[in-house]
């Protein structure tokens, strides 16, 4: 189980997030959302041993995150960062290979094994045929995509998603959610991610925890927290709430680009 107790992270004196306790259990994808700049990142990055808090604790299984050795963390926890332009001349199949690094021996010789694993990442996230690509050379979408092959090879129990869906179109979204869905439900995975899209959340989250102002203002099931008056105060503007009409799962739609008929 990942817990994050009495967080709070602050870049110099800029308090990024405060007081935030969280748990997921595995086999749970828990969705952080939020306004831009609520402190989504810096949650994602201080659960990866990125930022260092200034006071609270994150565990897995009980451990504290900041006593465990790197190699021992990367075997532990997986991160799938934004993507930015990645340069290098690095093929995919070896930027996905990077992903094997901390279960390499001293050598850092790969095996059998570590091969398997690049390959079905390379299956999973449909980039087999751009295995000998340079991943310079890629969009922006087929970059997300590496990045996420790269976590997915690092074979981690918990496995940490920050706007994984930008730049993807609708397939990749849906592809990546769904095998992001797949995958804790069948390898028990503790999934957190932050995620802007607040209808891809309604159907895929088990839990949603709303940030604003690095503030932890609720957190339940999407229903519970996708409510128009949670989402309006929020994100400042008002919004319609309807339920889909096969799932229930709320939909939001801001009222402001919906286009009235007479
Ligand atoms: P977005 O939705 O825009 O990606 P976010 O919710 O992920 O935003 P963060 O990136 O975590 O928000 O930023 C939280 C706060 O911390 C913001 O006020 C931001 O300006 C500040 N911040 C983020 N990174 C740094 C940094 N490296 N140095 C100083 N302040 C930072």
């Amino acid at each position: 189980m990942l817990k994050i107790t009495n967080l709070t992270v602050a870049y110099g004196q800029n308090i990024a997030v405060q007081d935030i306790s969280l748990e997921v259990i595995p086999g749970e994808i828990l969705a952080l959302i939020g306004p831009n700049g609520a402190g989504k990142t810096t949650l994602v990055r201080a659960v990866s041993g990125l930022v260092s808090p200034q006071s609270g604790q994150i565990t897995v299984d009980d451990q504290a995150i900041a006593d465990i050795p790197s190699g021992e963390r990367a075997r532990m926890l997986s991160v799938v960062p934004q993507a930015r332009h990645m340069g290098g001349a690095f093929t995919v199949e070896q930027a996905v290979m990077m992903g094997r690094t901390a279960h390499m021996g001293w050598l850092g010789r790969e095996c059998q094994d570590d091969r398997d694993a690049v390959k079905l990442a390379l299956e999973q996230t449909n980039l087999k045929d751009f295995a000998h690509r340079s991943i310079s050379k890629l969009s922006g979408g087929e970059q997300q995509r590496v990045l996420l092959a790269r976590a997915l090879a690092q074979s981690t129990p918990v496995l940490m998603l920050d706007e994984p869906t930008n730049h993807l179109d609708l397939q990749h979204q849906t592809s990546l959610l769904s095998l992001v869905r797949q995958l804790a439900q069948e390898k028990q995975l503790t999934v957190m991610m932050a995620l802007h899209d607040l209808n891809l959340v309604s159907f895929v989250a088990d839990q949603v925890a709303l940030i604003v102002n690095g503030l932890l203002q609720c957190v339940g099931t999407p229903p519970e927290v996708l409510s128009s008056e949670n989402i309006s105060q929020a994100y400042q503007i008002p919004v319609d709430i309807v339920s889909h009409p096969r799932t229930g799962s709320p939909i939001i739609f801001p009222q402001g680009i919906v286009k009235e008929r007479d």
